[in-house]
């Protein structure tokens, strides 16, 4: 990936002498995983063998659709035509100030999920809000570029930056216009008040990671095909809105109409019985008295 023209400016600090070793100290996990509550897998794969599917939502190209999972329900969002990226939303169907939190949940797995990964909520709830219980791409791994799939690193394509970097165009149909414009109609919100409550998403079967060099967001065309899909139990009452990416499968170009669109499907199913063992997260215990 050639750079026009240097990403940063030149340091203006001369390299102290011993920078080899300060760079040579190896790096520490941030988040200890051995500490990090984890769901018990085999209980919800023992249900995943008898579900029931209650409800079809297609989400049209270049557009998104809201839909509802009550807890204890799986849901799937399924690639049904050709090679498409989502961006999902997620919200405590009851306040939907609860929210999906891209940034912790990134800091707890790292910048791709995949099964066994539980999507956080936001401060001060931080509870699982769904877990990921399948997934028909969990053999790529990462590829020799860094890149992996499901990212929590991106945001959501959207209107202001395409804006900015095009000097001014306006496009109607990024990702996050589509979140906006679902999620006032499904909940009766201005749209203003919508864009607000739009968040970080979880970029499904999207295929991402950072340059080696430069550090920079990269993308490339998403190895996802017809009938893959990916999969979560809700944990608590949901409210789901997934954008169906102007980018297709963001092998070159986002934020337009240039890119070849194809539609996803969402699929929820209800399970015969409860997970064994299996409640209901509760709000974060922390007494938010911040000490004082
Ligand atoms: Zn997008």
């Amino acid at each position: 990936m050639p750079q026009e023209k240097p990403l940063k400016p030149l340091p203006l600090t001369s390299t102290p002498v011993d920078a080899a070793s300060r760079r040579a100290i190896e790096p520490t996990i941030c988040y200890s995983v051995e500490t990090l509550p984890r769901p018990d897998l085999s209980s919800y794969q023992a249900l995943r063998h008898d579900l029931d599917l209650i409800e079809t939502i297609v989400v049209p190209p270049r557009d998104a659709a809201a839909w509802k999972v009550p807890a204890a329900h799986f849901c799937r969002i399924v690639c049904s035509e050709g090679p498409q990226v989502g961006d999902l939303n997620l919200f405590n169907l009851h306040n939907l100030d609860e929210r999906f939190y891209s940034g912790k949940t990134r800091a707890l797995h790292g910048t791709h999920v995949g099964r066994g990964d539980q999507l956080y909520s936001n401060f001060p709830y931080l509870r699982p809000l769904a877990t990921i219980t399948h997934d028909t791409l969990d053999w790529y791994g990462f590829d020799e570029f860094g890149g992996a799939v499901h990212d929590v690193i991106g945001t959501r394509c959207d209107p202001y930056t395409h804006n900015l970097l095009s000097h001014g165009g306006q496009y109607h149909h990024c990702c996050h216009s589509n979140l906006t414009r679902a999620l006032a109609a499904s909940t009766g919100m201005e749209l203003e008040k919508a864009e607000s409550h739009v968040h970080d998403v979880l970029n499904v079967f999207m295929c991402t990671g950072f340059t080696r060099d430069t550090g920079q967001y990269f993308m490339k065309a998403s190895p996802v095909r017809r009938g893959d899909y990916l999969e979560f139990f809700a944990e608590v009452d949901l409210l789901g809105c997934l954008s169906a990416c102007p980018g297709g499968d963001c092998s070159f170009e986002h934020s337009s109409d240039a890119a070849t669109c194809h539609p996803l499907q969402v699929e929820v199913y209800k399970p015969r019985r409860l997970p064994e063992g299996w409640a209901p997260p509760r709000q974060n215990p922390y007494d938010r008295s911040h000490g004082l």
